[in-house]
């Protein structure tokens, strides 16, 4: 079976940064590809499995910061696939997952390109099992709500925070660093306990990764003070508290702007 002719683009899931945290199938892509994209988030060591003879172009978005904007990626990955390359765009996490996968599929069809998705774990997954805590729990966080709380410069975020403010549920929130101390007075407003438990995880998956404990009402200062630079998720809902210190024991408990002792 030849999934990858000449002319093809396959967007791929590079996970959370850790290479083993690859599909075989993406590993396998990546290294049929004769080209690879790739976002700045993803790790380095997955760029490593990348052939010495593949050209290799980063087109990375980084918070704030969009070294390409998304219709030149577009018609970069359109272009290569016109040219007879085999494309990969490599895109962290999984690529359905605020990925701008949609921009890109829809410019491959328009153009006549043939296109294809292989999934990836997403961040919150990785942060889930580096937490050694599930995302869901039976009576307690019978939802599991993936959100962004990216918004644009200036711009205040436009969520339903009274259907976020589910007590049942377990919010797992992307690109939420700047905004978390919007998304704890919403939410609070909306009804969500102060001490709501959340969990804070910095570079999944990677040997820099960290992680905090902390609680809605004291989520701005913490992820002010306790995050640096890394991606991060923000993971809040009950089911956040309820397994800690059972499931991962040696996980102390985080004052703002202290770091984790295991
Ligand atoms: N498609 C990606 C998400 C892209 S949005 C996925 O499925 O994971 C980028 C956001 O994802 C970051 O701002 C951060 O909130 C989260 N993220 C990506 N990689 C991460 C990592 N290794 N650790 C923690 N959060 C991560």
């Amino acid at each position: 079976m030849n999934d990858f002719p000449e002319g093809m683009v396959w967007l791929v899931g590079a996970g959370p940064g850790d290479p083993d945290l690859l599909t075989r199938k993406a590993e396998r892509l990546i290294r049929e590809a004769t080209v690879v994209y790739h976002d700045a988030l993803v790790g380095p060591g997955v760029l490593d499995l990348v052939l010495r003879e593949t050209r290799l172009v980063p087109v990375g978005k980084r918070a704030g910061r969009h070294s390409l904007h998304q219709t030149a990626i577009d018609r970069l990955i359109v272009e290569a696939a016109l040219q007879g390359e085999r494309v990969v765009r490599l895109k962290g996490g999984d690529p359905s997952i605020f990925g701008r996968a949609t921009e890109e599929i829809e410019a491959c069809r328009a153009a006549g390109v043939p296109v294809a998705v292989c999934p990836g774990v997403t961040a919150a997954s990785a942060a889930a099992s580096s937490l050694g805590l599930s995302l869901t729990l039976r009576g307690m966080a019978r939802k599991l709500v993936f959100v962004t709380a990216c918004a644009r410069a200036g711009e205040t975020l436009k969520l339903d925070w009274s259907k976020l403010a589910d007590p049942d549920a377990t919010l797992a929130i992307y690109m939420g660093k700047a905004a978390a101390g919007e998304v704890s007075r919403n939410l609070r407003a909306a009804g969500l306990p102060g001490d709501t438990p959340v969990r804070l995880v910095e570079t999944a998956s990677l040997s820099d990764e960290r992680q905090f404990t902390t609680r809605l009402d004291l989520l701005e200062l913490s992820a002010r003070t306790a995050l640096g630079s890394g991606p991060a998720l923000m993971l809040i809902g009950r089911a956040m508290g309820e397994q800690v210190g059972r499931a991962c024991p040696g996980l102390a408990t985080v004052i703002p702007g202290s770091e984790t002792v295991a």
